[in-house]
C-alpha cells in the first residue's frame, strides 16, 4: 500500500534546550494520564574528566537533547504487529494511527516498536499513541508539541517538502535513537554537534524518571 502523502516530523538538536514544553503541551492536550508520555524528551551525555598528571584536567563531556514522538514510519513494526488490525497506517496521509473500538490492549505493538512509541493505558485496557493530532491538522493547524516549541526546535509536514526545507537534516541514525533501518521512520533531525552514532556506548539516557 502506497500513501497518497506522507507526513513527517523535523526535529533541530542544535537549537532544542531540553525544556520539556513539547513533551507537556501534548500531555495537556491529549489529557494523558501520568507515566504515558507521546513525546518525550531524552538527555543523552557522556564523557569525563581526566586529570593529566600535570596539574591541569581535560575532558570530553558531552550532553545533548532528543525529541520523539511517533515518527509515522513508513515500515511500522507496530502494525505488523498488531494482532487485531486496530494499529494501522492512514492511507490519505501516512499517519499510524489506533482504532481504540478493536484495540485489545495486548501490547505487541508497543513491544514492536523501537521508538517506545505506543504506550498502554492500563485503566482503559487500550494502546495510546502520538496520533498526529490529525484533528488540529484538519483545521490547518500544526501539532501541539510542534507550535509549543519555544525555540522553534520543530516542525511537522509533508516529509519530502521538510526533506527540501531543511537541507541540513539527516536521518535519525543518532543515539539514543535505534537504526533506521528497522521501521524506516519519517523524521529527519538536524544533529546537535555532540551528536553521536546508533548504538553508541559512550553516553546514557540521563533522565529515565521524566521520559
Ligand atoms: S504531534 Fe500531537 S500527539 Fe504527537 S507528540 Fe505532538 S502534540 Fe503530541
Ligand atoms: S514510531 Fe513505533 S509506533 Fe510509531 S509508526 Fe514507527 S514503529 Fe509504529
Amino acid at each position: 500500500m502506497t500513501n497518497k502523502i506522507q507526513y513527517g516530523f523535523y526535529f533541530d538538536a542544535t537549537r532544542c534546550t531540553g525544556c520539556k514544553t513539547c513533551q507537556v503541551s501534548c500531555k495537556d492536550r491529549k489529557d494523558l494520564p501520568v507515566g504515558i508520555n507521546w513525546r518525550r524528551v531524552y538527555e543523552y551525555a557522556g564523557g569525563q574528566w581526566n586529570q593529566n598528571g600535570d596539574g591541569t584536567v581535560s575532558q570530553d563531556v558531552f550532553a545533548y537533547y532528543t525529541s520523539i514522538g511517533c515518527n509515522h514510519c513508513s515500515e511500522p513494526a507496530c502494525t505488523k504487529a498488531c494482532p487485531t488490525g486496530a494499529m494501522h497506517k492512514r492511507r490519505e496521509d501516512g499517519l499510524v494511527l489506533i482504532d481504540a473500538e478493536i484495540c485489545i490492549g495486548c501490547g505487541s505493538c508497543a513491544r514492536a516498536c523501537p521508538y517506545d512509541a505506543p504506550q498502554i493505558d492500563n485503566d482503559k485496557g487500550i494502546m495510546t499513541k502520538c496520533d498526529g493530532c490529525y484533528e488540529r491538522l484538519a483545521e490547518g493547524l500544526l501539532p501541539t508539541c510542534v507550535e509549543s516549541c519555544p525555540q522553534r526546535a520543530l516542525d511537522f509536514g509533508v516529509i519530502d517538502e521538510l526533506r527540501a526545507k531543511y537541507p541540513d537534516a539527516i536521518e535519525p541514525n543518532i543515539a539514543p535513537l535505534p537504526s533506521t533501518e528497522i521501521t524506516h521512520p519519517n523524521l529527519i533531525i538536524k544533529p546537535n554537534r555532540n551528536a553521536k552514532p546508533t548504538g553508541d556506548k559512550s553516553g546514557q539516557i540521563l533522565n529515565w524518571a521524566e521520559v
